[in-house]
């Protein structure tokens, strides 16, 4: 990225910042001065074959910075981060104090097992950028800056080299011939679920069900299980952060079956009010769907506090964890709700593919959603026997290749470690909150403590399209919109914003080149 800033007035206050820190989170072993007491304790081999380092070890005290005597730059490296406020010593992160202070909130962070030095991320963002082919194209004349991830994310090699395998070596209709590529293609399905069972630690491969997206398992619960308990009178409990995906579903049934929709509340930074939205449970309560990182704000839920009260109140639980999935930990049986659902596209895999989870016993206890082959045991004329789960909610020929996709996802992410990416992206987030807050005329929509990933914003002056169209002849992909969320932009008093949403191959020069066309409208 060194003709990041060309032609751009950029931030001349960040400009060594910027260098510095690209310095900084590029250190490579290469790089590494023989010598040095300094030594990769753990290292390890990337998908290219490269080694990524996975911690430090400098002979020095536990926060000092490893290479401090090799690299001089890296004492005004903090000195510069520090004066931006975006870091602090290892013991004060902010991570580090949410996951103390909240422990019980955020169930994410107390299943972190290590807190790494931020300044010290453990893979290297210019060896993984190399892994996603997309970052090298141009666009406008510019290469491209993909700050677009909360809509959807980039596939690694890994991702697009596994489908192209799948169809030329194993692809096959699944679980009904005996031949031989019916059994690859099956092994490699069922394998992608195995992985999926593991990275959202779930208790069984029968707890995870394929189906298109976010979407359609929302649509797969609301019909289901929806249609199947859910009385007259019966009230559902969803909160203002919603996506429309968690929205529309539960109107659509509660027109059908005179349902009653109550909605939590948020404060003045995008943070649910949790008093609030415990006044609203009661015994009608038989359902709360919540998203666990909202799209439009990046706020993350309290989620641990919303699934225990709407339990105690006797509701089962639905958590949205589309946006949270790529960024953040995720532990089902830590969680607790009832259904987890996510899709592949916004974790690096392929489109058209997702994950619903439930609980086993709760799924077998659901009538299905669709009729066809696939689900069902026996079938005559007068009567079907279905399937138990997860077949009973695969009716059909499902995206056998997708998923099979994920499944390499997953294992790419599982590699980087997602508290490493989460890590990573939260000192992105908060350098570019300090950088953003400073252009004049600029406003952020969610200011919530616990954030992660996304900065959605209004620039006075401008239409959200304007600076969206000014990013984009640069080469930068933000979302301008509504990011079908509208009400809880209107909570703000906005129908739409500017929405850069990171990624772990996203940098600070990115970074500063978004700040830099922005701040340039203003001049
Ligand atoms: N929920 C949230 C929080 C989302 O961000 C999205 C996608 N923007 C969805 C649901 C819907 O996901 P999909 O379009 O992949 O079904």
């Amino acid at each position: 990225m060194s003709d990041a800033t060309n032609g751009l007035q950029g931030l001349p206050d960040v400009h060594d910042l910027e260098r510095l820190a690209n310095e900084y989170f590029s250190a490579l072993p290469a790089s590494y001065t023989p010598g040095s007491t300094a030594k990769a304790e753990n290292s390890y081999q990337d998908f290219s074959g490269h080694e990524l380092i996975k911690s430090y070890s400098s002979g020095s005290s536990a926060h000092s910075l490893p290479f401090e005597s090799e690299r001089p730059f890296e004492r005004e490296l903090k000195n510069a981060l520090e004066a931006l406020s975006v870091t602090q010593p290892t013991s004060q992160l902010p991570l580090v104090h949410l996951a103390a202070a909240n422990e019980s909130f955020y169930y994410f962070s107390a299943g972190l097992q290590s807190i790494p030095d931020p300044l010290h991320p453990p893979f290297n963002v210019n060896l993984v950028r190399n892994d996603f082919p997309i970052l090298s194209e141009q666009v406008n004349g510019k290469l491209l800056v993909w700050l677009d991830n909360a809509a959807t994310t980039q596939k690694p090699r890994q991702v697009i080299e596994r489908l192209s395998h799948f169809y030329k070596h194993e692809n096959s209709n699944i679980h009904r011939a005996a031949h031989g590529l019916a059994a690859r293609a099956t092994d490699a399905y069922e394998e992608a679920r195995q992985k999926v069972q593991h990275f959202i630690h779930a208790r069984s491969p029968n707890e995870v069900v394929f189906v298109r997206g976010t979407t359609e398992a929302i649509n797969l619960v609301a019909n289901s299980w929806g249609e199947q308990y859910l009385q007259p009178g019966d009230e559902i409990v969803l909160t203002n952060l919603e996506h429309h995906a968690n929205i529309v579903p539960w109107q659509l049934l509660a027109k059908k079956k005179g349902l009653v929709i109550k909605v939590a509340p948020v404060d003045d930074s995008g943070q649910i009010l949790l008093d609030e939205y415990a006044r609203l449970l009661n015994p009608r309560t038989k359902l709360v769907a919540f998203t666990l990182v909202s799209n439009a704000l990046g706020t993350v839920t309290p989620a641990q506090q919303i699934v225990q009260l709407a339990h105690a109140a006797g509701a089962k639980v639905l958590a949205d964890g589309a946006q949270s999935v790529s960024h953040i930990r995720t532990d089902v049986q830590k969680l607790d709700a009832d259904w987890f659902v996510f899709s592949g596209h916004k974790i690096f895999g392929p489109t058209g593919i997702g994950v619903l989870y439930g609980k086993e016993d709760l799924l077998n206890s659901t009538q299905p959603y669709q009729g066809g082959g696939n689900m069902i045991q026996d079938v005559t004329f007068e009567h079907s026997e279905f399937h138990n789960t997860p077949s009973r909610f695969e009716a059909g020929t499902g995206n056998i290749a997708d998923a099979v996709g994920l499944g390499a996802a997953i294992d790419y992410v599982q590699k980087l470690g997602i508290d490493h990416i989460y890590q990573y992206e939260h000192f992105l987030l908060q350098y570019a909150t300090r950088k953003l807050e400073q252009i004049p005329g600029l406003r952020l929509i969610g200011t919530a403590t616990e954030k992660t990933s996304v900065l959605s914003f209004v620039l006075e002056g401008f239409t959200t399209v304007q600076v969206g169209e000014a990013l984009s002849k640069e080469g930068i992909a933000v979302r301008s919109g509504h990011h079908c969320a509208q009400p809880i932009l209107r909570r703000f008093g906005v129908e739409a914003t500017v929405r850069p949403s990171l990624a772990f191959y996203n940098t600070c020069a990115e970074i500063d080149l978004l700040v830099a066309v922005t701040s340039s409208l203003k001049r």
